[in-house]
């Protein structure tokens, strides 16, 4: 992979120290208990677990682990407890070759989530936000110079808007380019939106975004007059600079601006074909995958392509970091 430098990078204002990284994820980490199930249990309903397991997750260090396996320079910001999870959850970014020098471990239970994975591969999450509800303002701000000069900025809705709002146009005003993942599903102030270069969402993130602007429910995306294309020019005219649209096993759909700052023509990017085994954290493989191909100067569509690729490497094993590739496993040259 080339060490090319973006144009945005190369206007920057302020220079990158040479021990500043390049990619910097700002979100959310927890402890994932999943639990392999015949089905999803109903209202009052014990169901057994044939399988359970421990594992890193959360979509701030997924997406890091994602970027850093790919060779990214990775900087992770955030909390866990100081506890036995939070201590798990340190070590496995370490081990991937995240930088921790923005991971505090703080007097609250690190985030955790439990999942559902029932044998069609599809999962079912419930998540308890845990010290990740404490990644503020005030932490971002004690780390600015992790993350202020940045090449590219990756944020996920894990942790409280209001430390999104700070970084996304503090970031984006200094030449930054910013992927904001609006993942879980929730309306964005006009301020991130502005910054979003690509705002990255999944079928129901987009409902939801499109929903809150307009008060009205919306059908599902691929029932929408004009499909998946249509919703993703939608989603740019909420004011995003580019928009990611990614559809599971359909791929994704990608829209840019033009110089003018008219919208472009949607792309859609097919998926590549691999037997599910387990989707969980496939978002999270796409974005951090998107994330090394920006910073590596690669245009939205090229990014979209190796993102595609990445996550179906995920979708085929089981596990959300554990089943994130390497270059080596993607024969990347
Ligand atoms: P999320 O995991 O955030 O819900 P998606 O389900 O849209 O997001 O999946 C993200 C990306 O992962 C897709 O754009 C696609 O590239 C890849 N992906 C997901 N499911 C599959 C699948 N069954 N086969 C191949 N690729 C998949």
């Amino acid at each position: 992979m080339g060490r090319k430098r973006s144009t945005s990078a190369q206007n920057r204002p302020i220079r990158r120290r040479a021990s500043q990284p390049r990619i910097v994820v700002v979100g959310s980490a927890n402890a994932d208990l999943v639990l392999a199930v015949a089905h999803r249990p109903a209202a009052g309903e014990t169901i057994v677990s044939a399988d359970v397991v421990v594992m890193p997750g959360g979509k701030g260090g997924n997406q890091a682990v994602a970027a850093a396996k790919l060779g990214g320079d990775v900087a992770f910001i955030g909390c866990v407890g100081a506890d036995a999870p939070g201590a798990m959850l340190r070590e496995r970014l370490v081990a991937a070759g995240v930088d921790v020098r923005g991971l505090r471990s703080i007097a609250a239970p690190s985030g955790q989530a439990v999942i559902l994975v029932t044998p069609d591969g599809e999962n079912s999450i419930i998540v308890s936000p845990g010290a990740n509800a404490q990644v503020s303002t005030a932490l971002v701000a004690e780390v600015a110079d992790l993350w202020l000069g940045a090449d590219v900025l990756v944020v996920q809705l894990e942790i409280p808007l209001e430390t999104v709002e700070h970084v996304v146009p503090r970031a984006h005003a200094r030449g930054t380019r910013v992927i904001v993942n609006a993942a879980p599903a929730a309306a964005l102030p006009a301020a991130v939106l502005a910054a979003s270069d690509p705002l990255v969402v999944n079928e129901t993130e987009a409902e939801a975004a499109l929903a809150a602007r307009t008060g009205q429910p919306r059908p599902g995306v691929a029932a929408a007059d004009g499909g998946p294309g249509a919703t993703a020019l939608d989603l740019l005219a909420l004011g995003a600079r580019s928009v990611v649209l990614t559809l599971g096993a359909g791929g994704a759909v990608l829209v840019e601006r033009g110089a003018d700052g008219a919208a472009g023509t949607p792309l859609h990017v097919p998926a590549h074909p691999v037997a599910a085994v387990d989707t969980t954290g496939a978002g999270d493989a796409f974005v951090g995958a998107l994330a090394v191909e920006l910073c590596a100067g690669s245009g939205l569509e090229a990014a979209v392509r190796r993102a595609t690729q990445v996550a179906a490497f995920a979708v085929g094993r089981r596990g959300a970091q554990a089943s994130y590739p390497t270059r080596a496993d993607l024969v990347i040259n």
